[in-house]
């Protein structure tokens, strides 16, 4: 049972172009600790949509400048950083967290993390965005519907990359929205579980639809067959976000 807001702690896979609105909106909303996980530094090229970040943190380490800015928004918010990308090794530090916002830009780290929040039974809010389209769902600690009911596994062959394909400010602006909102929802008692929401940002439309749970999914489906972390099941490959 989580405890409200304040007493919430709330782990943030990856800082960037959603992870900055995400943690932006928890903090400023009264949650309690926020767990930031991302290896990465500050780059120029990513200013417009990692909008946690000044010109002046170019270079520093993503999480030390988050904590300086979290610092002056949300004085009060507890910050834990764990300057590694999420990994097979180190999932287990989301058992610490009660509930997990995915905002990576990689394929491999989403999947791993829905795999590890329906094998620990955390609830689950996972984002992407590449170009002008953006998703977000939020799964429930059951895990009836989960991540693999929709997204079903890594996809094969060529992949899109933020970095290559691009991906428009205001699209992870949309979307880091939806995902602290899925999250507040979570924290207040009153969860969107099961719910997708797609963003357009050519046509500007904002669409949420509830998903069904596959009976055939490996993860929560009448016969799973994933019921650990094996670690050659997430290639760190390539991107949304
Ligand atoms: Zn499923």
């Amino acid at each position: 049972m989580i405890g409200g807001r304040a007493g919430a702690i709330v782990g943030i896979v990856g800082v960037g172009g959603l992870g900055s609105p995400v943690t932006l909106a928890l903090a400023k909303a009264g949650v309690g600790t926020l767990v930031l996980i991302d290896d990465d530094v500050v780059d120029r090229t990513n200013l417009h949509r990692q909008i946690l970040f000044r010109e002046a943190d170019v270079g520093r380490h993503k999480l030390e400048a988050a904590r300086d800015a979290i610092a002056r928004v949300s004085p009060r918010t507890v910050v834990e950083i764990q300057r590694e990308h999420l990994h097979p090794g180190n999932a287990g530090l989301l058992s610490e967290v009660d509930v997990i916002v995915e905002c990576s830009d990689r394929y491999a780290v989403k999947f791993l993390a829905a795999d590890a929040a329906q094998l620990l039974r955390k609830p689950l809010v996972v984002g992407a965005a590449i170009r002008f389209i953006g998703t977000a769902l939020s799964t429930g600690p059951e895990g009836h519907p989960c991540y693999r009911c929709v997204f079903e596994d890594l996809p094969e062959g060529a992949q899109q990359r933020c970095d290559v394909s691009g991906v428009v400010g205001p699209v992870c602006g949309v979307i880091g929205a939806v995902q602290a909102s899925f999250v507040l929802r979570i924290l207040d008692g009153r969860p969107s579980y099961g719910t997708l929401a797609s963003f357009d940002g050519r046509a500007g439309t904002l669409r949420h639809r509830p998903i069904s749970a596959r009976a055939s999914c490996p993860l929560c489906g009448t016969h799973p067959t994933i019921d650990r972390i094996e670690p050659t099941r997430y290639v760190s490959d390539p991107c949304p976000q």
